[in-house]
């Protein structure tokens, strides 16, 4: 005879088996895979937990419940994420956007709003998720997002479809040490890998064994991609244009002075929730 599992008692072993493995959230991880597997939201678990499984529902689940084990992050596993209110398809060719990151949008977004025709140039893109919520929800105009990665470009130009995006943001595939617009940009908005390898080897396994290590680091000190683009401003952007650089915890003052060996000033920092240095912007010549 089969044996026969409801809602609540799958939920129960899986969160079990997860704080074994430990994984932080063993219960919360449950759930979440649990509500992607039975499409609806984990609350709603609670309405029917002692529904039976069926036995497809239960295969996949324990498929998923292996990976997360695994320590494989949960975002990868739904296949999904949430930024800024709108969803973000994600894979392993992608960074998994972080919360911090909706405050460089913010930043830029306030900006770009300030002024009138800004065209944007977003520096790896990943996902997409920075130029789709400007283009989004601010309605920039003129939007390019490059990424070296063409697995990347394939899912950002996915996202910018799955928003309802078609033609809006020009998705090319570029490194940020070549690149060179025919026609310079007014902003310039990057995320960049900007952490050190002596850091990335102590980061978490979710992060240092599943998300692209070229999204992470610079495998150097952590300033490259700062460096690089802010020596190449002088072909990216047009004078009087703004950069803003998401930035690591402790890297702001260095950043600052990278920003001013390459003629930016009227230099600003903004803090995250966690009263962390995150976002820098200056303006060029
Ligand atoms: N632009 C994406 C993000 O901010 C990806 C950044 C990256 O891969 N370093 O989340």
């Amino acid at each position: 005879r089969r044996f026969i599992l409801n809602i609540l008692e799958s939920i129960k072993l899986s969160a079990e088996y997860l704080e074994r493995k430990e994984i932080d959230s063993p219960r919360l991880n449950a759930e979440l895979l649990l509500a992607a597997i039975l499409n609806c939201e984990r609350l709603e678990l609670y309405l029917k937990f002692d529904r039976p499984l069926k036995e497809y529902e239960i295969n996949k689940y324990r498929d998923s419940i292996a990976r997360r084990g695994k320590n494989e992050p949960l975002q990868y596993i739904i296949g999904k994420v949430e930024f800024y209110g709108f969803e973000f398809k994600v894979t392993a060719d992608v960074l998994i956007p972080r919360p911090e990151t909706e405050i460089l949008v913010e930043e830029t977004a306030n900006y770009c709003m300030s002024k009138t025709n800004i065209r944007v140039l977003d520096i790896g893109t990943g996902s997409g998720n920075i130029a789709i919520v400007l283009a989004k929800k601010y309605e920039v105009a003129g939007i390019t997002s490059i990424d070296i990665s063409e697995n990347a470009i394939a899912i950002a130009k996915e996202n910018a479809l799955l928003n309802g995006l078609d033609s809006n943001i020009e998705f090319v595939k570029a490194d940020s040490n070549i690149f060179t617009p025919e026609r310079k940009f007014d902003v310039i908005v990057s995320n960049p890998p900007y952490v050190s390898i002596n850091e990335y080897n102590s980061l978490q396994n979710e992060i240092k064994y599943y998300e692209p290590s070229i999204a992470v680091t610079d495998s150097g000190v952590g300033f490259t991609f700062y460096r690089t683009i802010a020596g190449r401003a002088g072909l990216l952007l047009n004078s009087g244009g703004r950069i803003f650089f998401e930035v690591g915890k402790n890297q702001s003052g260095i950043v600052e002075e990278i920003l001013k060996e390459n003629n930016f000033h009227t230099i600003s920092i903004v803090k995250d929730y966690q009263q962390i240095n995150r976002v820098i912007t200056g303006v060029f010549l």
